[in-house]
């Protein structure tokens, strides 16, 4: 008797790398035999792939868990395999087992690899991820804990990616990367969470600074040259990247967004904060004239430039004032989307354990509700991220 093949299914939270690294997941699971089920309810293994980008997320997934474990008991059926990916693995494995007692198998999100075939159900659009990891410290993120140091993924892995997408019909692709800008360039590679660990009196003045993280590229940056090659396939009509970040957004991309009207206008472009001082807190490399500067060069190129934004309300220390500068910055630049999010402490990483968390919830959510209105004022509606 021929047994029914065994069956998959993944759950994923938070960001398009999330979303891409499960297309990957799931290619590894077809490769293996598996078929998709389709609801959680009916599968031989389940994959939780979790963020980790505020406490909220997280607890998001810790409650998709326990409805997972209290259906089963209810049913009085065999739980599935739980397999925990994502960002929440940056726990650690025996924390994890110990949080979450009904994880059987932890799968560390670097090990999920750019070459595994992605399993798309998007029959136009694709996700290719172009690099993992980061390099670059902002104090808040916990992404260079869990992902890992950045790696580029090697260029003729890209464009045979590219070549299949147009084989198969795909006419529009999204690079993916934590910072895309800085694919291929070399790294200086600094790290420093030993030295965060190992030294108590550990102060912002002992973190690297974002931009020390890439040696500059003197000719073109490898990220443009790989535009080009890619928008060199005529079947693409469409190309976009995320994320991008001012410090090193280089003139020369500005140029080849203004020349190459296969890239998107849309532009994702973080701003985090509108204050020099939160912006230094946030070890984020720039400053707030740095990014006017790049928004005023991207608008020269296109005037049909559209952009996009991340921003924190609420950093540790966050005055009133220091608010007020991401208020009229925002009026100034006039994003036509801006996730705004409430800081969360994430455990582990610098802000949390250099800065109070001082600013009230309350407080917090009275700056959400003012950068919101006046960012989202278009879309309302369709709130990007309701925190
Ligand atoms: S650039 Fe900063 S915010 Fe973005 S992933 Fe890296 S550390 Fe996090």
């Amino acid at each position: 008797m021929i047994s029914a093949p065994q069956t998959y299914y993944i759950h994923t939270f938070g960001c398009q790398s999330n979303k891409s690294d499960s297309e990957r997941i799931a290619g590894d699971y077809e490769a293996r035999g598996y078929q998709e089920a389709s609801d959680w309810r009916q599968c031989d293994e389940l994959v939780i792939n979790t963020c980790a980008v505020r406490q909220s997320a997280e607890d998001r997934a810790r409650g998709f868990l326990h409805n997972v474990v209290v259906y089963f008991n209810e049913a009085g059926k065999k739980r599935p395999k739980i397999i925990l990916t994502g960002c929440m693995t940056h726990h650690g494995n025996d924390k994890l087992y110990e949080m979450l007692p009904a994880v059987d198998e932890i799968l560390p999100i670097n090990e999920v690899g750019f070459n595994s075939s992605a399993v798309r159900k998007d029959r136009k659009h694709a996700w290719i991820p172009i690099s993992t990891g980061c390099n670059s410290f902002c104090t808040y993120c916990i992404v260079p804990y869990s992902r890992g140091r950045e790696q580029s993924r090697p260029r003729q892995d890209i464009l045979a990616e590219v070549d299949q997408l147009v084989a198969n019909g795909y006419v529009e692709i999204t690079l993916l990367g934590m910072n895309v800008n800085s694919w291929g360039l070399e790294k200086v590679g600094i790290g420093f969470r030993k030295l965060m660990m190992e030294n108590k009196n550990f102060t912002r003045q002992d973190l690297p600074d974002n931009q020390s993280q890439y040696l500059k590229p003197e000719s073109t940056p490898p990220f443009v040259e790989l535009l080009r090659e890619i928008s060199e396939r005529e079947q693409i009509k469409t190309i976009r990247f995320l994320t991008s970040n001012p410090w090193d957004f280089h003139d020369e991309l500005i140029e080849e967004i203004g020349a190459n009207k296969k890239i998107d206008r849309y532009i994702h472009l973080p701003v985090q904060s509108g204050s020099n001082s939160v912006l230094y807190r946030m070890n984020r490399g720039y400053t707030r004239e740095r990014y006017i500067e790049v928004v005023e060069k991207l608008r020269a190129v296109d005037t049909e430039i559209v952009l996009g934004t991340d921003i924190i309300v609420g950093f540790p220390g966050e005055t009133e004032e220091e608010f007020q500068e991401s208020v009229a910055l925002a009026k100034e630049i006039n994003w036509k989307l801006g996730f705004v999010a409430m800081y969360s402490p994430r455990p582990g990483t610098a802000s949390w354990r250099i800065y109070e968390d001082d600013v009230s919830h309350a407080e917090k959510k009275r700056r959400w509700e003012i950068l919101d209105k006046i960012i989202n004022k278009d879309n309302l509606a369709v709130r990007p991220h309701v925190v």
